[in-house]
Formats: C-alpha cells, sequence, structure tokens
C-alpha cells in the first residue's frame, strides 16, 4: 500500500464515522491509532447482513439535504439495502462510468443500447449517465421486449450493447434465429459482472459478431463501473483512486497473496451518502499479476469466479459453477448452458447435472453423458448423474443465471 493510499483511507474512515452507522460500528476503534497497512486490516468487516440491519436509511452518513437519490440492491433474500447517494457520489460514479466506456475505446459516436434494467435497481441508469457523459447516444430499452429490442438494435443502428451475460445470450440466440444477423451494426458488448464461463463468451461473441468488454460493480458501491476489463481481456481494471480492495480468504478472513483466488472485500475512498468500510462483496476472483499491456496504471482483478455463497460441498468435494464452466468448454458436443441439482437421497449426496446439446436424443446423447461423468470425475473429484437435454430447454433469465440449486436443506 502506498503512503497517500494511507491517507485517503484514514480520510475516508474519518468521513464515515461522522454518520451513525460507523460511529457505532468503530466506536471502540482509535482512528487515529490507524497507521499502517497491518492497522486497517484489523478493522472488522462490513456485511450486507449489516446494510441491511440498517434498512430503511441507517447507512446516510450526510445531513438529509445532501442526498439527492437512493438506489436499492435486489431483495431477493428479505429486507433490501437501501444506499443514498449525494450529488458528488452521482457525478463520481458517472466520470467512472465513463472510464469505463473509454477503456473500451467507445466513443461520442457510438449508440450505446442499455438492456440492464432502470429504477430502484442502479444498472441502467449508471449505464445511461456514463454515456451521456461521454456524449454518446444512449438508448435507454431497459430489459426485455426481445422484440422490440432487436428492432430498435437495427433501427437505431446501435454500435455497443449493454446487457447481463445471459441476455446477451438470448439476444444472440434471438438475432441468429431470425437471420437479422446482417442488419445488426453491434461492435461491442459491455457485459455486466455475472461470472460466466468462456464457452457463453465465445458464444456471444460470434453470434453477435462484436468484442465483449467485462464491466465490474455492485449497488452497494455505487453500480456497475467501479471496474472495466479492457481489450488485452485479462481481467478488469479497477479504479482505485475511488476504491481500495483486498482479497480475503472467505472462509478465515485471512488476505490472500496475489494471484490467489478469494474473496473481493472493497472500502470506498470518497462515497459520501453511504461509506463502506472493508465490505464484503462475496464475489469470488483474484488480484491478477504484473502490468497489463494496455498500460492503463490500474491495478486487475479476474474475471469474477463466482459467489463464495455458491460454493457447494458435495461428498466433501468444493465445487465452484466456474468449475463447471470450464470443464463443459472442454467438451465437444456440450453447450454452454447447464444446471446442477444437489439433492440428499437415501443416505447420500447425488448431483445431476443437466446440460444442454444439440444432438439428437438417443445413443449419441447417451454416450456424451457417460463422457461428461468421466470428465468430472477426472477434472473435479466426484461422479455426477449427467443429464442431456435439447438446446433451449434450460431457462434464460434477463437477470442473472442461478445454475446450483442445493435441494439438501
Ligand atoms: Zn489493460
Amino acid at each position: 500500500m502506498k503512503p497517500d493510499m494511507l491517507d485517503k483511507i484514514k480520510k475516508a474512515i474519518k468521513d464515515a464515522v461522522k454518520g451513525d452507522f460507523y460511529k457505532h460500528r468503530f466506536k471502540d476503534i482509535d482512528i487515529d491509532g490507524i497507521n499502517s497497512k497491518e492497522d486497517f486490516e484489523k478493522l472488522p468487516f462490513t456485511d450486507k447482513k449489516d446494510l441491511r440491519d440498517a434498512y430503511p436509511l441507517g447507512l446516510q452518513a450526510v445531513p438529509d439535504e445532501e442526498i439527492v437519490r437512493i438506489h436499492s440492491s435486489s431483495g431477493t433474500t428479505g429486507t433490501p439495502v437501501i444506499i443514498p447517494y449525494t450529488k458528488k457520489d452521482v457525478e463520481d460514479w458517472a466520470v467512472m462510468f465513463k472510464r469505463c466506456y473509454e477503456t473500451a475505446e467507445i466513443t461520442n459516436l457510438d449508440r450505446i443500447h442499455i438492456t440492464p434494467g432502470y429504477g430502484l435497481w442502479t444498472a441502467g441508469i449508471g449505464f445511461q449517465a456514463g454515456a451521456e457523459l461521454l456524449g454518446a447516444m444512449a438508448i435507454p430499452m431497459g430489459p426485455g421486449n426481445t422484440e422490440k429490442q432487436i428492432k430498435m438494435m437495427i433501427d437505431m443502428k446501435s454500435t455497443v450493447l449493454c446487457a447481463t451475460s445471459s441476455y446477451a445470450l438470448l439476444l444472440a440466440e434471438e438475432i441468429a434465429k431470425r437471420g437479422c444477423k446482417d442488419e445488426i451494426h453491434l461492435k461491442k458488448g459491455v457485459i455486466g459482472s455475472e461470472r460466466w464461463g468462456e464457452k457463453m463468451r465465445k458464444r456471444i461473441a460470434d453470434e453477435l459478431g462484436v468484442k465483449l468488454y467485462d464491466i465490474y460493480g455492485l449497488t452497494e458501491i455505487y453500480g456497475p463501473g467501479i471496474g472495466m476489463s479492457c481489450k488485452y481481456e485479462c481481467g478488469m481494471h479497477m479504479w482505485t483512486d475511488y476504491i481500495y480492495f483486498e482479497i480475503i480468504d472467505p472462509k478465515t478472513g485471512e488476505l490472500l497473496p496475489e494471484g490467489e483466488m478469494g474473496e473481493l472485500v472493497i472500502t470506498t475512498l470518497c462515497k459520501e451518502g453511504a461509506p463502506l468500510i472493508r465490505y464484503r462483496t462475496h464475489d469470488l476472483t483474484r488480484l491478477m499479476p504484473g502490468k497489463c499491456e494496455c498500460g492503463l496504471d490500474y491495478p486487475r482483478i479476474d474475471t469474477i469466479l463466482g459467489r463464495s455463497d455458491d460454493m457447494v460441498k458435495v461428498k466433501g468435494t468444493i465445487i465452484y459453477p466456474s468449475m463447471v464452466d470450464s470443464l463443459l468448454s472442454t467438451i465437444d458436443g456440450v453447450s454452454s448452458e447447464y444446471q446442477i441439482m444437489i439433492d440428499h437421497l437415501f443416505g447420500k449426496d447425488i448431483l445431476t447435472l443437466f446440460f444442454e446439446t444439440s444432438l439428437e436424443k438417443g445413443k449419441k446423447t447417451k454416450e456424451l453423458e457417460k463422457t461428461v461423468e468421466r470428465e468430472f470425475k477426472a477434472k473435479i473429484g466426484i461422479t455426477p448423474v449427467a443429464k442431456a437435454v435439447g438446446m433451449f430447454e434450460l431457462p434464460r433469465s434477463e437477470k442473472k443465471s442461478n445454475r446450483v440449486f442445493d435441494n439438501r436443506y
């Protein structure tokens, strides 16, 4: 850690404790006594549950008159998290987002087709604010209505598609089905930070004929736009003038060395409305070693490999969805789409792996199932029950795909 980073972090902590949330959490901590990286690393983590407990506006760290907007993270598991933003937070976010577009060499001549949702969720409006600051034409579609998406994409000559990977795949498949690829003007895809495998990536890129970029972010920390991949496709540059990040062992909380996979933890350096100190994102990634060929001086994290919560243990073996992605990408005849069900039957765990294939059901798919089972055992360590299904039989979603269903508990 550079000395000026420590100064920035100390200032961020001092600002954070002006609000009740950190005033309470850090009441026994001598902030002036934080004088090294090691001191900082002794501070407790903040987790999503703490943010939920602060519902509705317990995170607010500045007076009411300074708050200009709120966003909320999806409340799929009960109470949502409300994040208040000041005018400066909103502006900072747009500056970061503009930098994301520039990192992908997107210019003010581009027409940016935005499919992530608008509203309480941060995504859509972030993509739009960044596009407008860049001077590009924003096409604020929001999700859904595939028919209209494709028509607008053709008529407006959209050059950049912003989407989640699963929605980009759905659109790519629909365009292929309709045979209208020649009428599409897309050159680049900016794909939200959902974990996605190489095979899915290649399919989207090939079918849409675009170069793909990964964008990183989460509602709790501005939203999408705090990190972005460049044309060298070697991880995402993180905007460390706005955030400080660490990679920890999700089980022990210990800091991990460069290159090792763990959970991403973020501290905001200048967020006013709802600053966060050592926030656990639950996203699995690693710090990429070395410098990027593009010359950008911002450190990189790897493509998100999954959620630390998605990690499952079956018969004593730890499995991340990304392991299954890369396994399936090596087997001919298997598509990128799959689903895992884990059940506990007759006293033992059973892992069933459904995968899509374009092969006709019969002897060939039976052989493919055997191959998948054999490869799974060889590379991951346990034998699943593999089941081939036809193309498009597994659900696609406009938001994030859920691929692992643990029915044991
Ligand atoms: Zn780069």
